[in-house]
């Protein structure tokens, strides 16, 4: 069975293809600057990458030309072989606690949830439609990042604010990256083979939280009522103290946009690195000796390990720990950094099985007391998993 796994931005549009339930991508791409001049796109097919320009006025057009393109790679003869289309949705509130078939009412409560994701709940809207106009006959269904998280319990979700922000204007904890983590700690738990694991899931990439699960339900996560919360991330300032924003507004005249842009665009790795938001670039600043890259590196590995120190606790001890993400796939020395610092709680590194990128492994020794892994994410899979679910009852 077809299904096709789709994460929809404002000016982009990603898609994955899968024979399910093998799992098997036939066909995945990205369609970029949709709505904006020289759009393009790049399909991905048996390993090779053909990138090419194309009129994208609309998420319609690039849905259209999706569909001649899997017609003409023959990967499907007629638009009824696909079955499913899951869709990524960044904020579903406290009004999913699992995936959903999309309905009107679905869709509604999607949008009408814009102000708590502004820049992708109405992005998500727009991908729904545009499919749904295109592929009718496929059952749509709604993937929350958020839902993973509707675990945690009201202590742990609640900010202590007036009461009445959360009430009258849904102020709480609502965490992200919930299918990234779902599927870490799936995985981890399948590598365990133990079902009432205690894990902690680093997804750390260009955005970055860390979660904390047991018997593979979230206690709790970094990020908070937006993900500018918890760790210092690419762009992202993560926790400070909230005072700083009205003192800040009053020395500079920042409007609240203005200011929201700084702790969202112009912090994090490159707010103090001053360099750049990537952390390749700001490991080779420290390789040339910039102090501001090697200071920017080392909050980033210091926030890391404040929260797995908080989650050790919160768990009462922890059976692994996985790294995930761009960066936590990838970079050698933040993961050594990070694991360096947990030698308290008995961690022990290896530092030539660290000596991997973006591959599933163990990273710590044999007699390390906590088991770290790397596990390379896959967010399309599980939107992928849980569309067939609905299709295969
Ligand atoms: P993501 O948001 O998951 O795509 O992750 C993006 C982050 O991963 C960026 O900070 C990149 O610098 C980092 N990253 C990707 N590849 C590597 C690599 N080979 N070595 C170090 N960091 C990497």
């Amino acid at each position: 069975m077809k299904i096709l796994s789709v994460n929809a931005g404002s000016s982009s549009l990603k898609f994955q293809m899968y024979e399910m339930p093998e799992e098997k991508v036939l066909i995945s791409g990205v369609f970029e600057r949709i709505g904006i001049n020289g759009s393009c796109y790049t399909i991905k097919l048996n390993g090779e990458k053909v990138s090419k320009d194309a009129i994208l006025n609309s998420h319609k057009d690039a849905v259209k030309i999706l569909v001649e393109e899997l017609i003409a790679n023959n990967i499907i003869a007629d638009l009824n072989e696909i079955k499913g289309i899951g869709h990524r949705i960044v904020q579903g509130a406290d009004k999913f606690e699992s995936s959903v078939v999309i309905n009107d009412e679905v869709l509604k409560t999607i949008s009408d949830l814009s102000s708590l994701a502004p820049l992708h709940n109405p992005a998500a809207v727009i991908g729904i439609e545009a499919f749904k106009e295109m592929i009718p006959n496929a059952v749509a269904v709604a993937v929350f990042d958020t839902s993973f998280h509707q675990t945690m319990e009201e202590e742990t979700y609640l900010y202590a604010l007036p009461y009445e922000w959360y009430t009258d204007y849904q102020v709480r904890k609502y965490g992200a990256h919930g299918t990234s983590h779902k599927y870490v700690a799936n995985r981890l738990s399948d590598i365990l083979n133990k079902k009432d694991s205690k894990v902690i899931v680093c997804h750390l990439g260009n955005g970055g939280s860390i979660t904390a699960v047991k018997n593979g339900k979230c206690v709790d996560t970094s990020m908070g009522f937006t993900p500018n919360a918890g760790l210092v991330m690419g762009t992202r300032c993560g926790d400070i103290d909230a005072s700083i924003i009205p003192y800040m507004m009053q020395k500079t005249n920042m409007t609240p946009q203005d200011i929201d842009n700084v702790i969202n665009k112009k912090s994090g790795l490159l707010g103090i690195s001053g360099v750049s938001s990537d952390s390749r670039d700001v490991e080779n600043g420290i390789k040339e000796g910039n102090k501001r890259c090697l200071l920017a590196e080392k909050i980033f590995v210091r926030r890391v390990v404040d929260y797995i120190a908080k989650y050790y606790v919160l768990l009462n001890g922890v059976d692994a720990i996985a790294f995930t993400a761009g960066i936590g796939e990838n970079s050698i020395t933040i993961r050594k950094q990070i694991i360096e610092k947990l030698s308290i709680l008995g961690v022990e590194l290896d530092e030539e099985r660290n000596n991997v990128r973006g591959k599933e492994q163990l990273i710590t020794a044999d007699n390390s007391k906590i088991a770290c892994y790397v596990i390379p994410t896959d967010e399309e899979v599980m939107i992928a998993r849980d569309t067939y679910s609905f299709i295969e009852g």
